[in-house]
């Protein structure tokens, strides 16, 4: 077991960390700190939650000379949200050190982030049209660049990113220590690594979210007040042997478990109100077989591992991505297929698309005997978990796709990395969900999914983008 002072951090390093209550370095950060102090280019395959960042920003941190006022070492995130995330973590790791780090991504001035770069500040993160941008205009010099690091690199292959970042890397200095974090490694994000790293170290750690694989995922919309029935329906179709229904809370636990009670189904609650023997009861009925539906709290059920749970119901979505990985490995163990059904209230849409980058794929709608492909980690950056059959047709049909027009272009500055990332970004939608995006001098083109196109044209239009204020509409076919 490695601690922190073991990985040869400076003093300043370790009191930033005692600041921000680290005890132990994870596996990503054992792994990935001593290449990149010793200098050594490194691919990390790690995702978001791993402690990926701390991995990277120590390293910069040790090396990166707080009294020279020039950018030595540069981050590139796919999005925005990133962006600020890393910043502030980097912002926390050199703040003892005095380190300077400047945030600069599109949807923002670009003027207060060009005067930021005047401050001489040692460390800028950046999303990649931004940073091409601000390279272009001279305000973002790289010529002191000793390190670049690249995030969540597949995630920039998905929006369509990559050469972009290849014009960006080939801005910076020969001699610069370059390292890239992704969670997957498709096949042009390792020709990329091929093409930009010099023999790199690859460290990867085998996260919880690799396991999800097996398991069948699939969401079902849901208005709060007919969750109840929902959820009776849902159990009615699916038959699990047996299934544990999550719920946030444990006064929603006790309610959702006395309906279904009232309704007939044969169910107990688990949640931390319970004694400790009303709760070990449940568990040895469960356990044994005794019982099919369990209506739980995360807290109460941890610890359930049970090779005979069949079906996961989210009753409420996750607060988390990994709060989501550790619910839905309770199903599908040991080689056989489980099925996990997540109701989502409109509200809470955006937290399930969170979940959903989080893990690289796409959930499913729920229908009556709809099934999924699980598919193995590796073989595409990101997987579409679509029904291949169903019995009520509510899924997404692949081919609906509207056409929306942008009317501005490449006169006006616009790039294809602009325009997607507007759309992901203001709309809240996935990557893939944005295809075929033309961009002409004045008018630029792009495809959404039919049933979300009145919605996304909607939220991006008053977006600024480089300058431009964004208006999406409808093409004329
Ligand atoms: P990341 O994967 O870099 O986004 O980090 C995920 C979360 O873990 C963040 O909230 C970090 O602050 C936290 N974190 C990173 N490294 C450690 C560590 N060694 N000990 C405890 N928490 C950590």
């Amino acid at each position: 077991m490695t601690n922190f002072s073991d990985l040869r951090l400076s003093e300043s390093s370790m009191q930033a960390l005692t600041d921000v209550g680290y005890d132990k370095p994870s596996p990503i950060q054992e792994q990935a700190i001593p290449p990149m102090l010793d200098g050594l280019d490194v691919i990390g395959q790690a995702q978001t939650g791993s402690g990926k960042t701390a991995a990277f920003g120590l390293p910069i941190v040790e090396y990166v000379d707080p009294s020279v006022a020039e950018v030595q070492a540069l981050v590139l995130t796919p999005t925005r949200e990133l962006c600020i995330q890393v910043t502030q973590a980097l912002r926390t790791y050199g703040s003892r050190k005095g380190i300077d780090v400047v945030a600069v991504f599109g949807g923002a001035p670009i003027r207060s982030q060009q005067a930021q770069l005047r401050g001489g500040g040692q460390v800028v993160v950046g999303t990649v049209g931004r940073v091409l941008d601000l390279i272009q205009r001279a305000s973002l010099i790289l010529n002191s660049c000793r390190f670049v690091v690249l995030d969540e690199a597949d995630e920039m292959l998905d929006l369509g990113f990559l050469e972009d970042v290849e014009r960006i890397l080939a801005l910076t200095p020969n001699s610069r220590q370059t390292s890239l974090f992704s969670a997957t490694m498709p096949p042009p994000i390792r020709a990329l690594a091929d093409r930009y790293l010099y023999d790199p170290v690859t460290v990867s750690v085998q996260s919880a979210t690799m396991t999800v694989d097996s398991v069948e995922q699939f969401q079902l919309p849901v208005e709060a007040k007919d969750k109840a029935d929902k959820l009776v329906d849902v159990l009615r179709a699916e038959r699990p042997d047996q299934a544990i229904v999550f719920v946030r809370t444990k006064i929603a636990t006790d309610r959702l478990y006395k309906k279904l009670r009232d309704r007939g189904l044969n169910v107990k609650a688990l949640h931390g109100d319970m004694s400790q023997g009303a709760r070990d009861g449940v568990m040895l009925g469960f356990k044994g077989g005794r019982v099919p539906i369990l209506v739980a709290t995360d807290v109460a059920a941890r610890g359930l591992d049970i090779s005979t749970v069949t079906h996961v119901v989210n009753f409420d979505v996750p607060r988390s991505p990994d709060v989501y990985v550790h619910r839905i490995g309770r199903t599908g163990r040991v080689g056989r297929a489980g099925r996990a059904i997540t109701f989502v209230e409109s509200r809470q849409r955006r937290e399930l698309v969170a979940i959903e980058e989080h893990i690289g794929i796409t959930v499913s709608p729920w229908a009556q005997g709809a099934r999924v492909a699980p598919a193995p980690v590796e073989e595409r950056p990101r997987r579409h978990s679509k029904p291949s059959v169903s019995t009520n047709g509510a899924q997404a049909d692949e081919a609906a796709f509207a056409r929306l027009m942008a009317g501005a272009g490449s006169a006006d500055g616009l790039r294809v990395a602009d325009l997607v990332g507007a759309v992901t970004r203001e709309a809240g939608v996935d990557g893939e969900a944005v295809r075929d995006v033309l961009v002409l001098e004045r008018f630029a083109f792009l495809s959404v999914p039919e049933a979300d196109a009145a919605r996304i044209a909607d939220a991006v239009s008053g977006a600024q983008v480089s300058g431009v204020t964004l208006k999406l509409e409808r093409a004329r076919a």
